[in-house]
């Protein structure tokens, strides 16, 4: 009989542990699903450091799925227009090595693309990232983080150096004030939202602060919601910082000792008074000023956020306004305090530590930087100038590059961009003229299997064995055990063969996934996410470990920085732990010294008009989770959350003359999709809100993306999903 294993959810960032058991465990009833069919029991792991014993509906559930509609078998068409016909793995690898082959010989190695996923381990990733970046010579990997959380990454980077959120889950236990904004925590990070809302309960001094134009859960629980006007968070934090100025609430010792800055944007917070900031955000002047008094009365500040700041044509300019309150009240680097980004996908934080994005590369380096490029060269045995001193393309690029004819070859793996990308029909269209298109996906059928010249079969949660890194650096190792579907294999597995397949096979000579890891980390030595002291054998034995963690265990803090700790916190338990980053207030910057920056508010890409007067938001619901590739197959999450809706506040229905269920049709410049009416409150009016989930396979025309325009943050290049300008059409 077979133990329980531990293990981790395969969600979101929160990265909660789960304890699994077979389905028929000594002393247990035999757990089944609607069907009947035998399923492996999920509780929560009660020791994980980050839950704690907490786990959501997704989680509790996510065996349900495991085999249900599983892709077992490669197969291959010649054309979209064909139907699939299974082949053996070396007819579909020996077609891909061709195809690679042909189009390094025609367009030079530029002309292939891969577009991963913060679902894929960090192994998945880290080999990925070899296979393109390494011995192909092209950059041009990019994961779905870039439509999650990019923004936050450019954002950390250029305010302090590297990337790597400073905060730990313990934070939310010792904050005074948690200021959440453009995110739902609630319902999309529920087990981060749980954790808080306990300390606030038990800590009734504590305030929260939530800024949604939603009145969401999270907004539900807050001690003060500012519904803002969409697109004006940059005049909001600008209003914050302006009567923290004024009222001489800010920490000049750390701001002259530990940033650089900070005059220039003193110059630009000025014109944000009270009185411009509460009608641009469109709240009362009165909560504007709570907000300022709150982060002022507190000693210790969180800062949360997730889409609602990161998908933004400006997200890169939120993320480093967010960071400059944190850096004028040295709300950073000590408990409950810090600027928090919330990851959405299970292992997005794994996927930067890999390098799995187009500008970046394993080890927190960048492309853009020679040494960076030559140690990975060094590390993975490849010549001097083998690793393309350019970016590669980003998501949206790779469909632009379709439309171009520049792209030879798009192999997509563990995402479904058929869904999830902005302007759809462009999407699918783009995807339409692939030349080949590679998918690699657990499951069949999804919305862009149905693009796929080829389909590889993926083992999934529980099939393979690896390890993931959720949003506060904590490793777990999530071990294989389960068998197979069919002849599914580990996503590393299929690139390490192609690798191989292309001629690097002293590249690709890894056995198990221990084998990669172990090189994985050392590519993490001496970085800002040093992971050289995390194995196998010590998660195994030890459990999750978070980063940074150097081979030499449990650096020793210096004296001096011991002496500053003591004088800096009277009550000797909450000093600094390793936990956090820049304890010791130096930052990762030549100088060392955190950058403030000063941004006016550039407002939404695409705001409302006469033509389209709405502004439409989209976000994700308690149950679902993204495409619904995994949920739209439990049935208690789809009968938690049947159908899709749209959210519109009563006046603006009763202007149009809309009732309760009735079917709208909503239109942007891009598309179209219709929606039943929900009529709320909840959201404020001339915002509409529709989630994200559906797609072609799980509802008729239903398609929130149909909507969404791709103009991106010029710097993060994360697409503004979160808003564009709609009309409302009674059918
Ligand atoms: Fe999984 Fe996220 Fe729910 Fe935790 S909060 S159980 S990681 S979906």
């Amino acid at each position: 009989m077979t133990d329980s294993v531990k293990t981790l959810c395969p969600y979101c960032g929160v990265g909660c542990g789960l304890e699994v058991s077979p389905p028929a465990s000594a002393g247990r009833a035999t757990h089944r699903d609607s069907q009947g069919n035998p399923i492996w029991k999920v509780t929560a792991d009660r020791a994980h450091p980050s839950s704690k014993g907490m786990v959501c509906v997704k989680g509790a559930t996510v065996s349900e799925a495991v085999d249900k509609d599983r892709l077992k078998y490669p197969m291959m068409r010649d054309s979209l227009g064909e139907s699939f016909r299974q082949v053996s793995w070396d007819e579909a690898l020996d077609r891909i090595v061709h195809r690679i082959k042909t189009v390094i010989a025609t367009d030079g190695p530029d002309g292939i693309c891969m577009y991963g996923s913060g679902q894929f381990q960090t192994e998945d990733y880290y080999i990925a990232q070899k296979l393109l970046k390494g011995c192909l010579g092209t950059n041009n990997f990019d994961a779905n983080s870039r439509l999650c959380m990019s923004s936050a990454v450019a954002g950390y980077i250029q305010s302090f150096g590297s990337d790597g959120p400073p905060c730990c889950y313990d934070d939310l236990d010792l904050t005074d004030c948690a200021f959440l904004i453009g995110t739902n925590a609630a319902e999309c990070h529920p087990i981060v939202f749980n954790r808080l809302h306990k300390h606030l309960k038990k800590d009734r001094k504590a305030k929260l602060i939530v800024v949604d134009p939603r009145t969401t859960k999270t907004a539900e629980a807050a001690d003060l919601h500012l519904a803002i006007k969409p697109g004006t968070d940059i005049d909001l934090l600008n209003g914050i910082a302006h009567l923290l100025m004024r009222w001489g609430k800010i920490d000049t010792y750390f701001i002259d000792e530990c940033t650089q800055g900070f005059a220039e944007y003193a110059q630009i917070i000025r014109h944000y008074s009270p009185e411009i900031v509460a009608q641009s955000c469109n709240i009362p002047i009165e909560d504007l000023e709570q907000a300022a008094r709150y982060w002022a009365d507190s000693e210790r500040v969180l800062s949360l956020w997730s889409m609602g700041v990161n998908q933004s044509s400006e997200g890169t300019a939120k993320v480093r306004t967010i960071i400059n309150l944190h850096l004028m009240t040295a709300n950073i680097g000590k408990p409950g305090a810090g600027p928090f980004s919330l990851t959405g996908q299970p292992n997005a934080m794994g996927g930067r530590e890999a390098g799995g994005l187009s500008h970046i590369l394993p080890g927190y380096r960048v492309v853009k930087n020679p040494q960076h490029r030559a140690e990975l060269e060094q590390l993975w045995g490849l010549k001097p100038g083998q690793i393309s001193p350019e970016p590669g393309r980003d998501c949206w690029s790779m469909i632009t590059g379709l439309e171009t004819g520049e792209v030879g070859l798009l192999w997509i793996a563990a995402t479904n961009p058929a869904v999830s990308m902005p302007d759809l029909e462009r999407t699918k269209a783009a995807l339409l003229k692939s030349p080949l298109t590679v998918y690699q996906d657990a499951y069949y059928p999804t919305e862009t299997a149905a693009y796929a010249h080829i389909i590889l079969p993926a083992a999934q949660w529980s099939e393979k064995t690896g390890t993931m890194t959720n949003s506060e650096r904590m490793v777990t190792l999530c071990p294989q055990f389960r068998p197979r579907p069919g002849e599914a294999k580990a996503d590393w597995e299929i690139f390490a063969e192609v690798g191989r397949r292309l001629g690097f096979t002293e590249q690709f000579q890894f056995e198990t996934s221990a084998d990669v890891h172990r090189e994985f980390i050392q590519a993490t030595r001496n970085r800002p996410c040093d992971m050289t002291g995390i194995n196998y054998e010590r998660l195994q034995q030890e459990g999750p470990l978070q980063w940074p963690c150097p081979e030499e265990e449990n650096p020793v803090i210096d004296q001096k920085e011991e002496k500053l700790f003591t004088s800096l916190f009277k009550n000797p338990a909450e000093k600094p732990s390793a936990k956090r980053l820049y304890t010791d207030w130096k930052f990762n910057t030549p100088d060392t010294r955190a950058r403030f920056a000063a941004f006016h508010s550039k407002g939404l890409a695409e705001p409302p008009d006469e033509d389209y007067p709405f502004v439409l938001t989209v976000g994700r619901l308690y149950g679902h989770w993204h495409t619904q590739t995994r949920t739209g197959r439990i049935e208690k999450i789809k009968k938690m959350h049947p159908n899709p809706f749209i959210e519109i506040h009563p006046r603006d229905a009763a202007n149009l003359k809309i009732e309760e269920g009735a079917l709208i049709e909503v239109r942007s410049r891009r598309g179209a999709a219709r929606f039943p009416a929900m009529i709320t409150k909840a959201i404020t009016p001339g915002t509409v809100f529709v989630p994200m989930h559906w797609g072609a396979i799980w509802a008729d025309n239903a398609e929130a993306n149909n909507l969404t325009h791709p103009i991106a943050c010029p710097i993060s290049l994360e697409p503004e999903l979160k808003a564009c300008a709609v009309q409302l059409i009674p059918v």
